[in-house]
């Protein structure tokens, strides 16, 4: 951390481990990923496979998890890791949630034994990639009018539908695919090159370019009786997968939001106009400010958040109050940060506005602000506006 933007000195309330992990991972992201990234969100092409092996060697996929090649690290240590990502690139981040908190976490939390083993320390490694379709063309933050049909066949299963908006789709080895059954909704491990399954990118995104993402359409696919995660009953499953991946980007969100100010600060410092620099303005220090308060104030929430998780006390609705919260700030820093670099503020020279442009994927994957709204809501008034 950078010391000024540490207001609150919160780098003594980490453990030596936390902060060492958050080092070791900064260093890498510093080596491998921060020289290239503004050309690979540029180009939207990013060498994700080469990228999961890296992280799989630093034991980043399935971080959190415990057995089967996974580090079993704290959540604080595995939220430190999202921010050290995130303040490189939130794309580069979901390569590592959707690894870890949404294809590996649904296999280790609801797979059975033999699923286990046949999946988890080859992706632990990043030799083989997963992704998570949840998201549909027509459901997206209704997940439970999901489309996608698995019907039974004898003792296989047949799945019939498709999924839209699925990161790592294109690269994936494994899907966790999640369908509805006459039963309610189960969820399947498909491997992606099973007939019927195809998997095309998803271009022109102005967001999150240096993330692959895809559509995959399933067209009578038919999977063994043990392709079903046996654990895996109703759509509480895949939501608590996404409890683990929004814990993620509570942590994520603010990193993007330092890099924004530490950059943006940086450069308030240096450049000059009236005669003096831009730092020296009372309206400048006011953004900065108002900005480093938000920032601080976000990392108290995630590292209370971890703290929580850590002691297995973390409900899904305090997940909500902190990806609505962290995500909705950084993308304000983000903003403001831009304003302060002027027409530099535009330029992929500068992290400042591929951040921004990046939030706005985030703030709408993942349960959008609205839905954490009222998950928040819900709790406050026991009265569901869901539906
Ligand atoms: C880059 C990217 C990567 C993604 N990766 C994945 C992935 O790996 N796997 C996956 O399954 N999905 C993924 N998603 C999909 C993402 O989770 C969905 O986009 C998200 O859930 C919102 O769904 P939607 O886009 O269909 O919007 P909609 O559900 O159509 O919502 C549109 C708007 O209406 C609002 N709205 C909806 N319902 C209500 C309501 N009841 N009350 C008030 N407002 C409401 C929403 O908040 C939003 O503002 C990804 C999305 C993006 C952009």
């Amino acid at each position: 951390m950078t010391a000024p933007l540490d207001l609150l000195d919160l780098d003594p309330s980490l453990t030596d481990e936390e902060r060492q992990i958050r080092d070791v991972v900064r260093q890498l992201l510093d080596d491998r990923v921060r020289p290239h990234v503004a050309d690979w969100y540029e180009d939207g092409r990013v060498p994700a496979r080469e990228l999961a092996r890296e992280f799989g060697k630093l034991g980043l996929l399935g971080m959190h998890l415990t057995g089967y090649g996974c580090a079993g690290a704290s959540a604080v240590a595995y939220g430190l890791a999202c921010q050290e990502l995130e303040a490189a690139d939130s794309g580069v981040r979901s390569l590592v949630s959707v690894q870890g908190s949404l294809a590996m976490f649904a296999i280790w939390r609801y797979g059975n034994e033999e699923q286990k083993q046949h999946w988890l320390p080859s992706m632990a490694t990043g030799e083989a990639i997963g992704c998570f379709g949840l998201t549909e063309p027509d459901h997206g933050s209704d997940p439970a009018s999901m489309a996608t049909r698995a019907r039974r066949d004898g003792d296989d299963w047949v799945l019939t539908g498709g999924k839209m908006w699925i990161t790592n789709a294109p690269i994936a080895d494994v899907a966790v695919i999640w369908a509805r059954t006459d039963e309610g909704v189960r969820g399947f491990l498909v491997p992606m090159d099973t007939p019927g399954v195809t998997a095309r990118e998803i271009r022109r995104k102005m967001s999150l370019r240096a993330s692959v993402t895809g559509e995959i359409v399933l067209d009578d696919v038919r999977l063994p009786a043990d392709a079903r995660l046996p654990e895996a009953i109703g759509l509480k499953a895949p939501l608590s997968c996404l409890t683990e991946a929004r814990y993620g980007i509570v942590w994520g969100s603010v990193g993007a939001a330092r890099d924004c100010l530490e950059t943006t600060l940086a450069y308030a410092t240096t450049r000059t106009q009236f005669g003096r620099p831009l730092a020296g303005f009372q309206l400048t220090q006011a953004k900065l400010a108002d900005m480093a308060v938000e920032l601080v104030k976000g990392q108290l929430l995630a590292l209370h958040l971890g703290r929580l998780a850590d002691a297995h006390r973390l409900r899904p609705e305090q997940v909500s109050v902190g990806k609505l919260n962290n995500v909705r700030e950084a993308l304000a820093i983000a903003r403001q940060c831009r304003t302060i670099l002027g027409a530099n503020g535009v330029s992929g020279e500068y992290p400042v506005m591929r951040h921004a442009n990046n939030l706005e994927s985030v703030l709408t994957y993942e349960g959008t602000s609205e839905i954490h709204q009222l998950v928040v809501g819900q709790r406050l008034t026991g009265l569901s506006a869901f539906a």
